[in-house]
């Protein structure tokens, strides 16, 4: 079995507080959550960042950010705004090596990020 803990959370080998997921992504709640919405959007599938996409996997990233869209709504925070970040490699700050998109929200988000 996979040693990456995010496929973990997809095969429900360990727990998660899921928020949604479809037959593409699944969605659960970030375990240290920096604002009172943060949530991370993970492919089913395993890439260990956004760098090993290809052109082809454009539909698969469009059904990443749409989930957001949704995550977002399901969380009450569309109207009052979010962010999504994508971080890559080491100084995009990456620390677990499965894309996943975070989705942001609740309080006001400082920018540029530190
Ligand atoms: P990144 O630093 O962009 O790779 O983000 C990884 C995120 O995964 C961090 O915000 C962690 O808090 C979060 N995380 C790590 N382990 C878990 C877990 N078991 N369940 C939920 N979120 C997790
Ligand atoms: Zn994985």
């Amino acid at each position: 079995m996979s040693e990456c803990l995010f496929c973990k959370i997809v095969l429900r080998t360990i727990p998660a507080t899921l928020v949604y997921e479809d037959d593409t992504v699944v969605a659960f709640d970030d375990i240290n959550p920096q604002a009172p919405t943060h949530t991370l959007i993970i492919p089913r599938k395993h890439f260990a960042s956004i760098a090993e996409l290809q052109d082809s996997d454009v539909e698969l990233l469009g059904c990443l950010m749409l989930a957001g869209k949704k995550v977002a709504k399901l969380k009450g925070v569309s109207d009052s705004g979010y962010r999504f970040v994508v971080n890559t490699g080491a100084h995009g700050g990456q620390s677990v090596f499965h894309l996943h998109l975070h989705v942001l929200g609740g309080r006001h988000l400082a920018w540029p990020p530190g």
